[in-house]
């Protein structure tokens, strides 16, 4: 589908729909989950999936600024793309296939998560090629049943990790894991993960490995696990201001604030009569003659189809609620009789203090997580990466491909 208004040259601050991000809040954010665990323990910052939708590269270097000292990411694409803007913090990846840049990674000076033993031959070949050993982080499978090595299976994949450390292939620098219910506050399967992380660390450890990071907790943990918080802590969803789940506590309670808003510019308003059918399918007939708002964002801008009907939005100083269906471009509200301009704001999520919903809200409208929410906004959405140097106020937009 096409919009209907041809496309003219605008000023940035009037888009049909743009995504903020508020990166003084993530600084905050970051911040703020720094004082949380403590002055031993480092923050990685995660910003994977191109920051769960808020940016990679100005994301990265706001955690930076802010006191985070890792970076890290899923592929090893996220991971250069990062190096080739100029970051050299320290930064690790843990996603691999076979047939994946190995030797770009270790020139780049990038730590490889490695799970299995295929992966360790791929990495020793390509360290051979480079010439330079590669910094590898084994990833121990304490109980989540993703990626990570079986308990049974660590002998051999330390055991060969230290044969390729000895011969100058690799260096071991960290040992680490992952949790699979920490958002699920005293489920016993997280002692029991931190118990089992505590043995094969043991292990590795005895038979010669000195990692420099030991590592386990994701946000949910770095809030509410101090026990599993270890050398440093990964935290992607609360630096971006969204708590992990509804049943740990808000954004609020643990002092974050969200990160990004997201809005639309009204495109048309109408008085329909009562009976009016509303969008495919008809889900929604007007019930008395009323005034609809027409929202030029859908689900090919990352709003969830599974929301209609139910998503929550504000327009004209009041919160109202999707009518019908959500279709790839587009959604309607019904305004109850008011009216509002035109180009007037349309608010999906945002902080909240503006009488606005959260991502959360928008999570309990889709039957989902608000990590989905924020990471899903499409492409098409430009982000607009306010307070970009620490100390400015002044906002700059970042273009409309929401990548860095
Ligand atoms: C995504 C991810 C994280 C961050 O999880 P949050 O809950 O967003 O903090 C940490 N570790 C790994 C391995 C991940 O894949």
């Amino acid at each position: 589908m096409s919009e209907m208004t041809p496309q003219t040259p605008r000023a940035p601050h009037h888009p049909r729909a743009r995504a903020e991000i508020d990166l003084g809040a993530l600084r905050a954010n970051v911040r703020a989950l720094r004082g949380r665990v403590g002055p031993g323990v480092r923050l990685m910052a995660v910003v994977k999936a191109d920051a769960y939708g808020h940016g990679a590269v100005p994301c990265a270097r706001a955690a930076l600024e802010a006191g985070a000292h890792w970076l890290g990411t899923a592929t090893p694409q996220e991971a250069l793309a990062l190096r080739a803007a100029g970051i050299d913090a320290p930064l690790l990846c843990w996603l691999w296939t076979p047939g994946d840049p190995w030797r770009e990674a270790i020139e780049a000076g990038i730590d490889i998560g490695v799970s299995g033993l295929w992966a360790l031959t791929e990495v020793t070949a390509a360290a051979r090629a480079a010439g330079r050993p590669a910094r590898v982080q084994l990833k121990a499978d304490t109980g989540l049943g993703r990626n990570g090595c079986q308990p049974a299976d660590w002998p051999a994949l330390v055991a060969e990790a230290l044969r390729a450390q000895g011969d100058g292939l690799l260096r071991v620098t960290g040992i680490w894991s992952h949790l699979a219910r920490a958002d699920e506050p005293g489920d016993p399967s997280i002692t029991a993960q931190v118990d089992v992380f505590r043995d094969m660390l043991a292990y590795a450890e005895k038979a010669g490995v000195e990692p420099e990071v030991r590592h386990l907790a994701n946000s949910p943990a770095a809030l509410t696990v101090p026990g599993a918080h270890f050398d440093l802590v990964r935290t992607g969803i609360a630096m971006y201001g969204v708590s992990p789940s509804p049943e740990l506590g808000t954004a609020a309670d643990f002092g974050l604030r969200p990160v990004m808003r997201l809005s639309g510019s009204v495109a048309l308003v109408k008085g329909v009569p009562a009976g009016h059918g509303v969008s495919y399918g008809h889900h929604y007939v007007t019930e008395r003659e009323t005034t609809l708002g027409l929202v030029p964002l859908g689900y090919a801008d990352g709003v969830p189809r599974h929301a209609s009907g139910r998503g929550p939005v504000l327009v004209g100083g009041k919160v109202r609620t999707v009518a019908g269906r959500i279709a790839m471009d587009q959604f309607v509200v019904d305004l109850s009789g008011d009216t509002v301009e035109p180009g007037a704001q349309a608010v999906l999520f945002g902080a909240g203090d503006e009488g606005e919903p959260t991502a959360e809200d928008w999570a309990r409208a889709a039957d989902t997580i608000a990590y989905e929410i924020v990471t899903r906004i499409g492409s098409r959405v430009p982000r607009v990466h306010l307070h970009e140097a620490s100390g400015m106020e002044s906002g700059t937009s970042s273009g409309a491909d929401g990548t860095g």
